[in-house]
């Protein structure tokens, strides 16, 4: 999990990258049920070949598998519990998530139908070693314990996480919390004052992701680290701030490839880092235009020598990756709004 030594960083001014948009501009896309893990899935095993962290992509692509078939398996059975119509209103009038991570009550199936049922998949494809023994303990771990890593996932607390099986148990979550936003159809969901987190569950998001779709081209979303839900932020915005002043793009070069001319070439990547020097965070940003196949929280993990670099500038990552946490033990969710 080392940063390529012949890698190096190219930096690309925002002029480059201004926003186009025109026409009318979707600003909630809902996770497709049927593909969402699927499609992960894929382009984690794309992405796998041949890369220093083959074997951990090849993990996280069964781990996606197991999540796509859990949600498949929650689509045939009778919905869970989401707010009414009434209750969307009220969060929205008061600026809140409707399915705010933090505080909305866990069905227990979280753990005892999908946890359990992603972790007997696992259980049947990975072969004796520390893996294998991790999925046995999270098989006959207790309530107690389960319900625990929940909250400290979800509060983005680090202490007392077990960081072996959190993503196995992050999974569980953010298929539930998926489940709970598909079911929420296309609701009219309002504005949070904060336009860096989830206007659904709050979180914060794994990355951007441009799409153009109509006579729009190259529009931003944010994509949820946790119900997968993407929300709309105009182009050359800090995502963590929401300042625009100090906005610039960075992407990474792979030296040996021939391509001296960098202006061109990170104007051309398809993953890059959006920089912030007013509040020193950055969040990568994916281009569909670019790779038909990018997929937020795939090209994120693929990228994690973009992470080490641009974190040697002393900047900090406002995205959250439930697949891989590490660097401060900053929140995933947004502070708790006051009573
Ligand atoms: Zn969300
Ligand atoms: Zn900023």
């Amino acid at each position: 999990m080392s940063a390529s030594a012949s890698a190096t960083v190219r930096v690309m001014s925002a002029e480059e990258i201004a926003a186009r948009s025109g026409g009318d501009v979707r600003r909630l896309i809902f996770p497709q049920r049927g593909s969402v893990y699927a499609e992960r899935a894929m382009r984690l095993r794309q992405l796998a070949a041949g890369h220093a962290m083959g074997d951990y992509l090849v993990f996280i692509s069964m781990l996606a598998q197991a999540q796509q078939a859990a949600l498949d398996e929650l689509a045939r059975g009778s919905g869970w519990a989401v707010p009414d119509a009434q209750a969307i209103d009220r969060a929205s009038r008061d600026g809140r998530p409707p399915l705010a991570a933090t505080d909305w009550p866990r069905d227990e199936r979280w753990h005892r139908e999908v946890l359990q049922r992603i972790v007997g998949e696992l259980q049947r494809s990975v072969g004796p070693g520390p893996v294998a023994d991790m999925l046995d303990r999270l098989a006959a771990a207790d309530e107690v314990h389960l319900e625990r890593q929940a909250d400290a996932l979800l509060n983005g607390v680090m202490a007392g996480l077990d960081l072996a099986s959190a993503p196995v148990v992050a999974a569980a979550l953010q298929v539930m919390w998926t489940h709970l936003a598909c079911q929420l159809g296309e609701a009219p969901l309002g504005l949070l004052d904060d336009a860096g987190v989830c206007p659904c569950c709050g979180s914060r998001p794994v990355a951007s992701i441009t799409r153009s779709s109509g006579e729009s081209t190259g529009q931003r979303f944010l994509h949820c680290s946790l119900c997968n839900v993407e929300w709309y932020l105009e182009r050359v915005r800090c995502s963590h701030c929401g300042k625009t002043e100090r906005v610039a793009y960075q992407s990474l070069d792979r030296a040996g490839e021939g391509e001296a001319d960098s202006g061109e070439r990170a104007a051309k990547a398809a993953v890059q880092v959006e920089t912030c020097d007013d509040c020193g965070h950055y969040l990568k940003i994916v281009h569909t235009d670019r790779e038909p196949f990018v997929e937020p929280v795939a090209d994120d993990l693929a990228s994690l020598t973009l992470d080490l670099l641009v974190s040697e500038t002393g900047l900090q990552r406002h995205g959250v990756n439930l697949m891989l946490l590490f660097g401060a033990p900053e929140s995933t969710a947004a502070p708790p709004e006051p009573a």
